[in-house]
Order: C-alpha cells, then sequence, then structure tokens
C-alpha cells in the first residue's frame, strides 16, 4: 500500500529542513517542442530547499523531457528554469553558454542528475567514476577528490568496490556509485530519471535505500520520476503528475496516492496497484 508514512522523527526534521523556505529549483512556464509536437506545454513547478517531489506519469508524459531541461540537457522554446536562483546555461543577457561554461555552472549551481541507465564511465573505477570529475569539473586535488570518493562509497556501502569497474558492478552497485558521483560536488537538487527501472527487482530495494537516507539525512531536493508508488509515498514531500507534458494534478503524497482527484491520475494509480 503506498498509505505508508515515514516516522516521525523522519517527519520533524523534514518539517525543520523545509522551514527555511528557500527555492532550490523554479520552473515557469516552460515550453518544449520536438519537431511540431508539443512535449512539455507550459509547465509551472517550484521545489524549495530540502524537498523531495516524486514525478509521476505515464510513459511518454514528459518526465524526462522536464529533468533533461531542469539540467540544461536540453534546450527549450518557452519560460524560464532557474536553479538556486540563477538562471542556468545562459548568460545574464540570456545568451546560450558553451557546453564547458554550462557544465561548470551546473556543477557551481548544484544540480546533480541520477540516469536510468546508470551513464557510469566504463573505462574508469568506482573510485575514478566520482573523483575524476570533482579534479576536472570542480578542480579538486587528486588527493581531496579520492578523500571525498572514498567517504562517498562509504554512504552508499560500496567502500569495498572502489577499484572495480563497472561492469563487474552488479546494476544495483553501479546505480549507487552514480548517486554517489551526482551528490559528490555537493548539489543543491539531485534530478533521478526513473533510477531503478533498469534494475533487476532484486536490486531494487538497495537503490531505493540509499536515495532514502539522502533525502532523509542530508535534506538534499530532489525530484525523482519514479513508477515505485510505494517508494514515493514513503519519500516524497509532493506528488506531481503529468500527462501529455502538462501537470495535471499535484499535491502532498499522501493525498495524490490515495486521493487521487484527477480522473488519469486515478486511471495511472489504478493501473499500477
Ligand atoms: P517520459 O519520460 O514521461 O516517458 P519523455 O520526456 O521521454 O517522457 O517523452 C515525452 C515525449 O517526447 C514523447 O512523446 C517522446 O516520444 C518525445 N521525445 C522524447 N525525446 C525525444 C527526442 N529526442 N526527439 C523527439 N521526440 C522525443
Ligand atoms: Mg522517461
Amino acid at each position: 500500500s503506498p498509505k505508508a508514512a515515514l516516522a516521525r522523527p523522519d517527519r520533524e526534521a523534514r518539517a525543520r529542513r523545509l522551514a527555511g523556505n528557500n527555492v532550490a529549483v523554479e520552473v515557469k512556464e516552460l515550453r518544449k517542442n520536438y519537431g511540431r509536437q508539443t512535449v512539455l506545454d507550459g509547465i509551472d513547478l517550484t521545489v524549495r530547499a530540502g524537498e523531495v517531489v516524486a514525478l509521476l506519469g505515464p510513459s511518454g508524459s514528459g518526465k524526462s523531457t522536464l529533468l533533461r531541461c531542469i539540467n540544461r540537457l536540453e534546450g527549450w522554446e518557452g519560460g524560464t528554469i532557474r536553479v538556486g536562483g540563477r538562471f542556468l546555461g545562459t548568460d545574464e543577457g540570456g545568451r546560450a553558454l558553451s557546453p564547458r561554461a554550462t557544465a561548470q555552472m551546473r556543477a557551481g549551481v548544484g544540480v546533480g542528475m541520477v540516469f536510468q541507465q546508470f551513464n557510469l564511465f566504463g573505462h574508469l573505477t568506482a573510485r575514478e567514476n566520482i573523483a575524476g570529475p570533482l579534479r576536472w569539473v570542480q578542480g579538486l586535488s587528486r588527493l581531496d577528490a579520492d578523500r571525498r570518493a572514498q567517504e562517498l562509497l562509504e554512504r552508499v556501502g560500496l567502500a569495498h568496490r572502489a577499484d572495480a569497474l563497472p561492469r563487474h558492478l552488479s546494476g544495483g552497485q553501479q546505480q549507487r556509485v552514480a548517486i554517489a558521483r551526482a551528490v559528490a560536488p555537493g548539489p543543491s537538487v539531485l534530478l533521478l530519471d526513473e533510477p531503478t527501472s533498469a534494475l533487476d527487482p532484486e536490486l531494487v530495494g538497495e537503490v531505493l535505500e540509499v536515495i532514502r537516507r539522502l533525502a532523509v539525512e542530508d535534506g538534499l531536493a530532489m525530484i525523482i520520476s519514479t513508477h515505485q508508488l510505494h517508494f514515493a509515498g514513503e519519500v516524497a514531500d509532493r506528488i506531481v503528475f503529468l500527462a501529455g507534458g502538462s501537470i495535471v494534478e499535484e499535491g502532498p503524497a499522501d493525498r495524490v496516492l490515495n486521493q487521487p482527484r484527477h480522473p488519469l491520475t486515478a486511471r495511472f494509480l489504478s493501473t499500477m496497484a
């Protein structure tokens, strides 16, 4: 049942975290086309610092596209996106930045992303997957980058696999490395695009547990697209339901899961149950 509620202390820690009311991500009237198809049709979404938002919706509703726009992996046709108060990927005059400058800005304002297919560097060890970008993008020394990588591998339970190449890790382990890599620079928001849907069912739990801990213990703002309703009910503060490129319903996770108001949400939830 999606009714599972967080234990009280977690809820209290979260309430404190959200009390600051800083905005982590602000999407306004976002419109995105692929060719003549409108795939995002006026999206308004504000995520506060420390808030966890689960993005639900049928396949093709625009979840991945929205996350990719927020991380500036895609351009768009209308509207604005601000992360940590800054317009990501453009200079102050609104001109597009180079990919390198965008990568630095993305790191600077703090967006981390986790993909369905892990996207680890296949020729680099688990440690180097984390430490490499810390040196190349963040400018950390080798010593500091390795130290930070080791610390994160410990947090995701993989300290003993630091020297392994991705192909020698299970899917669940690879995704835990990818999460550690995304979190390493200390982002203010973490975007996760169906982080468990490429995993064998028996590996889903370990990945969700790592995400749950980051949400509860670190107070990291997150936007997670997922089909794991139970997980969404447990971890998310808010559920945003997308259909056909629009937000058709949003609200507190418990309310949306148990008493959906829009027929499309109700139908979607009944097919998932
Ligand atoms: P979701 O993640 O919710 O399944 P997507 O964001 O992947 O949805 O896709 C939204 C719509 O955009 C779909 O109709 C999909 O076919 C289309 N789409 C996604 N990526 C591309 C692309 N690179 N080129 C053209 N159409 C795309
Ligand atoms: Mg998708």
